[in-house]
Formats: C-alpha cells, sequence, structure tokens
C-alpha cells in the first residue's frame, strides 16, 4: 500500500454528490484530517484507515411460500487493538460493503471516545426486513449468524441492534451461538431482552446519551431548558427515546419529521401522545396535536437543536446552507457529509458529533457485557447513572481536546479516539 494517498488533502470542494455521499469515503477523509493534525505515524495511520477483516456471506433462505432467496451479508471488523470487535447489525435494502466498512471505523472510533474496552465492528444483510415474516427474519439471522459462528463470540466479535434488527434478533443470534457451543452464552451479543441477559436501560440508551449531551451544551452555551426548541429527524429507537427523555426533561419539541410525514407544533409536540397515536396508526402522520408539514423543510426551521436521529447523508452541500440550528446534535451515523461540516463550520453550528453523541448505546452494551459475564445485573439507575457519567466526561474530554487542538469538535472527535487506538496500537506491537 503506497503512502502517496496519505499526503493528499481530500479536495472537499471538487466532489460529486455520489462521492460526498459515500460513508467509507466520509469516514476515511475525517480520519485522514485528524490523523494529519495528530501528525500521525504514516505505518499507524496504514493500519488504522482500513478495517482489519471483511467477511462477505451469502445466506440461502427457505421463504415462507416454499421458494428459496438468498440474501447477501457482510461482518467488517474494523480493529481489535483495544478490546474485541463491537458493533450493530443493520437489516436494509441500501447496505452495502462500503457502508459497513464505514460503520465499523465508525465504532472504533465511538468505543475510543467513550473509553470503553473494545473494538470496532459492523454487521449488515441486504434486505427489507418490513416485507419479511417473522419466519422469514428468524431463518435468516440464524443462518447468518451461523455463517459467522467462528468470528464472533464474547471475546472476539459481539453484535448488536441497528437499524432493522431489534431485541428479537439478538435473542435468535444468542440463541443459535448458544445451540453451537452447547451452552448459553449470553454475552455473545447485547441488546438482548431483559429476561435472558440484556441490561436495564439498554432499549432507552442512546437516546438518553443524547439528552446528557444537550444537556451539557446547553450549559456550555448558558441556555436554559426551558423555551429550548428541538427538531428530530427519525422516529425509530434512537429519535423516539431522544425525543421522549427530551419532552420529559422540559424541551420543547418542536417537530418531528420521519420517513413518511413530519409533525410540528410551535407551542411544543406531546411526546407521550404521540407515541400512543403511532402505536395505534402505525405512523405519525394524522396526529391531532400538530401540524402536518413538509420533512425536508422542517430541517431548516429555526430552532436551538436538530437531532437527524436516522440515516447517514441527511446533511449534505444540498441543505447545510438553509439550516437554522444553533446546535446539531447526531444522533445517527454519519448524517452530516464533509461538505456539509465545513459549511456548517463557517456558519458556527456547533456540532456535537456522532462518535461522541450516539455512543449512548454502545457504553450501555458495555455494561451489558460486563452485567452477562459478572451474571450479576444493575438497576436501572445504576445503569443510567453510569451512563451519564461517561457521557458527561466524554462531551468535556471531546470540547477540551478541540479548544487545545483549536479544531471543530468533529475533529476533536476523532482525534481523541484515534489518539487512543494508536497508542494501544503501537505498544501491542505489530505481529509478525
Ligand atoms: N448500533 C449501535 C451503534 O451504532 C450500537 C452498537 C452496540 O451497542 O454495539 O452505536
Amino acid at each position: 500500500m503506497s503512502t502517496a494517498i496519505l499526503d493528499t488533502p481530500v479536495p472537499t470542494h471538487t466532489i460529486s454528490l455520489e462521492e460526498e455521499t459515500n460513508p467509507w469515503q466520509a469516514q476515511a477523509a475525517r480520519f485522514d484530517l485528524a490523523a494529519r493534525k495528530l501528525s500521525l505515524d504514516p505505518g499507524v495511520w496504514k493500519v488504522l484507515r482500513y478495517p482489519s477483516r471483511e467477511l462477505i456471506v451469502h445466506i440461502p433462505v427457505a421463504m415462507d411460500d416454499g421458494s428459496i432467496e438468498v440474501f447477501t451479508g457482510y461482518r467488517v471488523q474494523h480493529s481489535i487493538a483495544r478490546g474485541p470487535a463491537k458493533g450493530g447489525i443493520r437489516y436494509s435494502p441500501d447496505v452495502s460493503l462500503d457502508e459497513v466498512r464505514a460503520l465499523a471505523s465508525w465504532m472504533t472510533w465511538k468505543c475510543a471516545v467513550v473509553n470503553i474496552p473494545f473494538g470496532g465492528a459492523k454487521g449488515g444483510v441486504i434486505c427489507d426486513p418490513k416485507t419479511m415474516s417473522q419466519g422469514e427474519l428468524e431463518r435468516m439471522t440464524r443462518r447468518y449468524t451461523a455463517e459467522l459462528m467462528e468470528f464472533i463470540g464474547p471475546e472476539k466479535d459481539v453484535p448488536a441492534p441497528d437499524m432493522g434488527t431489534n431485541e428479537q434478533t439478538m435473542a435468535w443470534i444468542m440463541d443459535t451461538y448458544s445451540m453451537h457451543m452447547r451452552q448459553t452464552v449470553t454475552s455473545v451479543v447485547t441488546g438482548k431482552p431483559v429476561n435472558i441477559g440484556g441490561s436495564r436501560g439498554r432499549r432507552e440508551a442512546t437516546g438518553r446519551g443524547i439528552a446528557v449531551v444537550c444537556d451539557q451544551a446547553l450549559k456550555h452555551f448558558d441556555l436554559p431548558v426551558k423555551g429550548c426548541r428541538v427538531i428530530v429527524q427519525g422516529f425509530g429507537n434512537v429519535g423516539s427515546n431522544a425525543a421522549k427523555i427530551l419532552f420529559d426533561k422540559g424541551y420543547t419539541i418542536l417537530g418531528i419529521a420521519e420517513y413518511d410525514g413530519a409533525v410540528a407544533n410551535q407551542n411544543g409536540l406531546d411526546i407521550n401522545a404521540l407515541l400512543l397515536h403511532r402505536q395505534k396508526a402505525g405512523t405519525i402522520n394524522g396526529f391531532a396535536g400538530g401540524d402536518a408539514v413538509d420533512k425536508a423543510e422542517l430541517l431548516t426551521w429555526n430552532c436551538e437543536i436538530l437531532i437527524p436521529a436516522a440515516t447517514e447523508n441527511v446533511i449534505t452541500s444540498q441543505n447545510a446552507g438553509s439550516l437554522n440550528c444553533r446546535i446539531l446534535c447526531e444522533g445517527a451515523n454519519g448524517p452530516t457529509t464533509i461538505v456539509a461540516d465545513d459549511i456548517l463550520e463557517a456558519k458556527g453550528v456547533f456540532v456535537i458529533p456522532d462518535i461522541l453523541a450516539n455512543a449512548g448505546g454502545v457504553t450501555t452494551s458495555y455494561f451489558e457485557w460486563v452485567q452477562d459475564r459478572m451474571g450479576y445485573f444493575w438497576t436501572e439507575a445504576e445503569v443510567n447513572q453510569r451512563l451519564e457519567r461517561i457521557m458527561m466526561d466524554s462531551f468535556e474530554d471531546v470540547l477540551s481536546y478541540a479548544k487545545s487542538h483549536a479544531v471543530n469538535n468533529r475533529i476533536a472527535a476523532y482525534m481523541l479516539a484515534i489518539d487512543r487506538v494508536a497508542y494501544t496500537t503501537k505498544q501491542r506491537g505489530i505481529y509478525a
């Protein structure tokens, strides 16, 4: 591998929209920027820039109608320098190897930002879970797990939920792995149901972590919670829990944007009522406590905090200039492109980067893994208290890194993470 690539800055102003929205390039561009600022050793640079292992599996599944379908799945392990690889599994028609690669690297940086003893990994299967039966999903999950048998494990690589997967998916993975091992191994996955080794508070953890860093950002700017207007894009596990926890804390949830519509209320939405409505109607649309608004336009409304909490590439060169938020808190992984980063920086938007803002999920996954290995389970209050401490400390770490190195929050978070992983990589040395 040539080092020439390492000396070439990414020309963000000339890249096409396709390049701009490639998650792997987005990750690599930030990594290069931060590594350059750190004057990272060129050898370590090469080690950390690329994933250490990429698995592609073709998963045959007997469908309900008697036909056989073959799904393509991935598991990318970016780093095991600081501990077992860790990261979710995504089921979506849009999954690609480049996306899984990027998400795996982000897991390495995220775990390092919050200083938990894990590396980074991610999995994905190209499928549309919305159109599949429970039986089909179960058979696909079990076969995917069986294909990965020798590569996952409590000390090797520990999956978790992500988009399109949930506690039930984790229960199937845990059971399949356990059947092969001839014993129950709860710590092979996190994000499980509480009665089979899941952690209390894990379901809400990403949203809770987001609420903690929002509180810290308000303190940083000396702004009150009362009257603080929040817009959330995405109302899945992350967005709905973030909105609910912020609503309960007294924030004004101005609007929620979903993939199929958006609702808003200038006086604030009642998130508990909206959750009930969604449970009954299957969508946020038609909610009586707000008005239907344009989902793309909602992101440009005046607010204190905008929380993209769905997928990548929501804030791009196409809309970053129109945003009117003071704080951008990234609940999703990779919601902002590198071109948008520059635009937001010029506008003075305070960004709480994904690898910090949404790290509450994996932090509580760490607690789940610890509890499974101890066989001793904590109360929800204990979990939340530990989570809050880590999120608050990490927020401070990133901000002080930004200040001392005169960089924005995103590059500070990458620098902090890369520095930690690089240190361990050098300490362990290269096995030959
Ligand atoms: N999928 C989540 C994330 O992107 C959680 C990962 C985990 O808990 O391992 O952070």
